[in-house]
């Protein structure tokens, strides 16, 4: 499932290539996503229109146009996004396409359960799917007083406060997993009982997997642009995901497993209290 690292990447590598030009069609050839394609909005408001800037939010890829309109763009399970030359034939499961002179962004979903939705000009800060996201985890509001005020609410395992959108965004199963590793937290600990030096590690401990995952995305620009084969960060820098039964990379004590509200967890039983 692509993550915020992945989106990301594929934000900076869209940038240089469609950022000051016009989108001069969308085709689109199946409108059966997660939520319908409405060709009608791509007619009214991005047909013609040029790209200004492409920022994230969340999982959530916002490609800004002219005419203060925007396109978000959410991956789902098995969203690609892919830059191709006109010329490339259509591989099966492209569901829209968005047209440039001399080349296409594909939106690609075998499973669909992606997104690709126009928002009105002017509409974007009141956007539905945006209104109960919490904080970006790289941004300077995730800290470890925004951690204290939010947690000291919770009771609940500080493992699933950490997947939990409302309080911080983009941290999927297995970046929780692998931070909590880092930070030394057991992942069933409440979220309100953890100490100050906890929450400090917690937090620089989710940027620092993040940052890793980000610059290996960069190792994935070429999948990205073939659309093709898996990225290749997940084997290279896991420490506790799947690793149940082998010994710990800090201890060498055995990686256990537990499920959590019916998500694998993974931990060090030495490292993590
Ligand atoms: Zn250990």
């Amino acid at each position: 499932m692509p993550e915020l690292p992945e989106v990301e990447t594929i934000r900076l590598n869209l940038e240089p290539r469609i950022v000051d030009r016009s989108i001069s069609g969308v085709d689109i050839y199946d409108v059966r996503l997660r939520w319908p394609v409405r060709p009608d909005d791509f007619r009214a408001w991005v047909h013609g229109r040029s790209i200004t800037g492409l920022s994230r939010r969340a999982k959530y890829l916002i490609w800004h146009l002219n005419n203060g309109a925007a396109v978000v763009i959410h991956l789902g399970m098995s969203g690609r996004l892919g830059l191709f030359p006109t010329k490339t034939p259509l591989e099966k499961h492209t569901h829209v396409v968005f047209r440039f002179d001399d080349l296409q962004v594909r939106f690609r979903d075998p499973r669909r359960f992606g997104l690709v939705e126009v928002v009105a000009p002017g509409e974007l800060d009141n956007y539905v799917r945006f209104a109960h996201l919490g904080v970006e985890p790289l941004s300077d509001d995730f800290n470890e007083d925004y951690v204290a005020r939010t947690a000291q609410r919770s009771k609940k395992a500080i493992k699933l406060w950490i997947l939990d959108a409302q309080n911080v965004v983009g941290v999927g199963n297995i970046y929780a997993n692998e931070a909590l590793f880092k930070a030394g937290i057991h992942p069933t600990r409440p979220a309100n009982a953890l100490k100050n030096n906890e929450r400090r590690r917690l937090v620089k401990g989710i940027k620092s997997i993040l940052n890793t995952a980000l610059e290996k995305g960069g190792t994935t620009l070429n999948d990205f642009r073939n659309a093709h084969g898996e990225p290749g960060f997940f084997q290279q820098v896991l420490t506790v995901y799947q690793k149940e039964g082998e010994p710990c990379t800090a201890c060498g004590s055995e990686i256990q497993k537990i499920v959590l509200s019916g998500r694998s967890t993974f931990f060090c039983p030495s490292c993590q209290k």
